[in-house]
């Protein structure tokens, strides 16, 4: 394993397991963007992960997500975004289940369907401070490593173990995204080329 920042107590991986070491970025791509990519290739990397998945979700439980474009597009967006890269795959667990998307039953479902994967989910710097308000986060903590990575304006704190992995700090975002569309504004380089393409040609978040 290379270096990893850890403020928080961590459980630490048994190096000898046979498990496969996989990776969760859950979210609502909406769109996906160079900082989900960047942070997945870091965190990948600095934890030698075997694998990553790309989680969308159906409906994200802690907002009242009305502005996100159908879950087809969003999947779409997201398998053009990780082609070309062997280690990142979709996961389509949330979208196939629909309702709101607990990670916590989406863990168990995953967990039965692999056995042998042992798995680190990632998490925004901004998305930490609402651990405990997870659904069953005291069991969810148990059966997942919660990995942290710093994002603008949010401290690298948590009342649960969190490994924080030392990410560059990205200052995109999808909210970021969907406004420059909205008011003309460039989004080369922000979304990956085929990604771009996709919402030039679909006409998403034109208003
Ligand atoms: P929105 O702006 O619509 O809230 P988002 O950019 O946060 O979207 P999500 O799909 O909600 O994108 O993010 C999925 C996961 O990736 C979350 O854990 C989020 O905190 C994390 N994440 C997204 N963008 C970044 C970034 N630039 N740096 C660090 N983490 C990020």
């Amino acid at each position: 394993m290379k270096s990893v920042a850890q403020t928080n107590p961590v459980v630490e991986p048994n190096e000898n397991s046979k498990k496969k070491r996989v990776g969760i970025l859950g979210g609502t791509f909406n769109p996906p963007h160079m900082g989900h990519l960047i942070i997945a290739d870091q965190v990948a990397n600095q934890l030698d992960l075997d694998k990553m998945f790309f989680m969308p979700d159906s409906l994200p439980p802690h907002i009242d997500y009305k502005d996100a474009i159908a879950a087809d597009k969003r999947r779409m967006m997201v398998e053009l975004s990780i082609s070309g890269n062997p280690l990142f795959n979709l996961e389509t667990a949330e979208l196939e289940r629909g309702g709101v998307s607990y990670t916590f039953d989406t863990i168990i479902e995953l967990k039965r369907r692999h056995p042998d994967y042992e798995y680190y989910f990632i998490i925004g710097g901004d998305m930490v401070d609402y651990l405990p308000k997870w659904y069953r986060i005291d069991e969810l903590v148990k059966l997942v490593h919660f990995v942290g990575v710093a994002r603008a304006g949010f401290p690298k704190e948590s009342q649960y173990p969190v490994m924080w992995v030392d990410v560059p700090l990205i200052e995109i975002s999808s909210t970021q995204i969907r406004w420059n569309i909205q008011h003309k504004c460039s989004i080369k380089y922000l979304v990956p080329e085929n990604v771009e393409n996709y919402i030039k040609e679909e006409g998403l978040y034109l208003e």
